[in-house]
């Protein structure tokens, strides 16, 4: 795998695609810098060689040149992040921003204007690739939010640096804590997939069927999986097509030797509301008119017993609707057992969108080993795809 230790960047000119999609307030502010931090790394490693940075990346979703997409609004918080005072160019491909990475100086850092202005960026346009390519000496993807997209910038412009590509070090960073659990992993492996839908996590438990020893179901996606058993599962979240297909993972997995552990109880409410009437009961027994938001004691204690006997552990998906206080014990519950396991030695990874959002609102993220920044990019990982962004540089 081609880092950025494989390279001498003194008086090198890096070309770093990041992920600086970040949020902004009315005023044009940065309301949460993860995601310029998680960049630092990278670009403090090619500044300490001695070399320049040129960051690309996309803001938003623009619809051609809008300024309040503009690159330009975060310029200075990148500069507090990184402690050096960042250039900014308000354009990324032309003669403009050609002059300017010519006068970049040995530890200076120029931003690019947003890269998705030209609409050559997502439609991986080549000659746009090309154009970019220009601007730096080594290539380096640092962007894996992005990743699982063939974008000019994220995988077209890598032919263009045959040898001088590699991956920045948040990228691999990610890719080594895939392989940690996918791959190259400690037994036993345990997989909790919580979050709304079977049918956005199929290809994720298809995939890890073959890796993994057990596998926690948690979530909206719990009520299919009982309903098809035949159980009562009152008002809750189903998808009544996935039935059979909910059938089929349990014998799939019971044929691959592959535990599936579902919630034995559920905390159910009367409507989908903080405020609601609440109750404990079996998955399997809620009334009509009632629907599971979370799940019970006994799944928890559980749950818990699981994953203290797990080496490695992966967590995509909460186990209720956490975003309301009193449906967010479950989640809160297996983060404290997660939490504990990594004390003990485990390896945990969480990736995939809510997981994430729940590990940072409950203060989990410095107890377990590593939190993804992609969610789609992570997703697609555990489907088992190839992101064209990682294939790129290692092609
Ligand atoms: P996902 O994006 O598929 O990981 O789904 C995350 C969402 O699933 C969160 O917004 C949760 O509120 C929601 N969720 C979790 N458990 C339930 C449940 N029992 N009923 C409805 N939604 C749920």
């Amino acid at each position: 795998m081609p880092l950025l230790n494989d390279f001498n960047f003194e008086n090198k000119k890096a070309l770093i695609r990041v992920d600086f999609n970040v949020p902004l307030n009315d005023e044009f502010k940065v309301t949460d810098a993860t995601r310029i931090l998680a960049a630092k790394s990278t670009i403090d490693a090619i500044l300490n060689d001695g070399g320049s940075a040129i960051l690309m990346s996309h803001l938003g979703r623009p619809k051609g040149k809008e300024n309040k997409f503009s690159m330009a609004h975060i310029v200075e918080k990148v500069s507090r992040v990184l402690g050096v005072k960042v250039k900014f160019i308000d354009d990324c491909v032309g003669v403009k921003v050609e002059k300017a990475v010519s006068e970049l100086k040995a530890g200076e850092v120029l931003l690019l204007e947003n890269l998705r202005f030209y609409t050559e960026e997502k439609a991986g346009d080549k000659s746009f690739a090309e154009q970019l390519s220009k601007l730096g000496d080594v290539y380096v993807n640092d962007a894996f939010g992005t990743a699982h997209r063939a974008h000019a910038s994220t995988a077209i412009i890598a032919d263009f640096f045959p040898k001088n590509k590699c991956f920045g070090n948040l990228l691999a960073r990610e890719i080594d804590s895939i392989n940690k659990v996918l791959n190259d992993s400690q037994k036993p492996v345990t997989a909790i997939l919580g979050g709304a839908k079977v049918s956005s996590k199929i290809g994720v438990i298809e995939n890890i069927l073959d890796k993994v020893d057990h596998i926690i179901i948690g979530g909206g996606m719990t009520f299919t999986f009982v309903k098809a058993l035949g159980g009562k599962i009152g008002s809750s979240l189903v998808e009544n097509d996935k039935q059979e297909l909910a059938l089929a993972i349990l014998e799939k997995a019971k044929a691959k030797n592959v535990q599936i552990h579902l919630p034995i109880d559920a905390i159910i409410a009367e409507n989908f509301s903080n405020d609601a009437n609440t109750k404990e009961v079996d998955t399997s027994e809620i009334p009509d008119g009632w629907m599971g938001l979370d799940s019970g004691t006994k799944t928890a204690e559980k749950f818990a017993e699981v994953i203290a006997k797990s080496k490695t552990i992966l967590w995509n998906g909460p186990l209720g609707v956490f975003e309301m206080e009193n449906f967010s014990k479950g989640t809160i519950e297996l983060g404290n057992a997660i939490a504990e396991a990594t004390k003990n030695g485990a390896f945990s990874l969480v990736g995939g969108g809510d997981s994430v959002a729940a590990v940072k609102q409950f203060g989990f993220a410095e107890k377990v080993s590593y939190v993804s920044t992609g969610g789609g990019a992570m997703l697609e990982m555990l489907e088992g795809k190839t992101l064209p962004g990682i294939e790129a540089i290692l092609k």
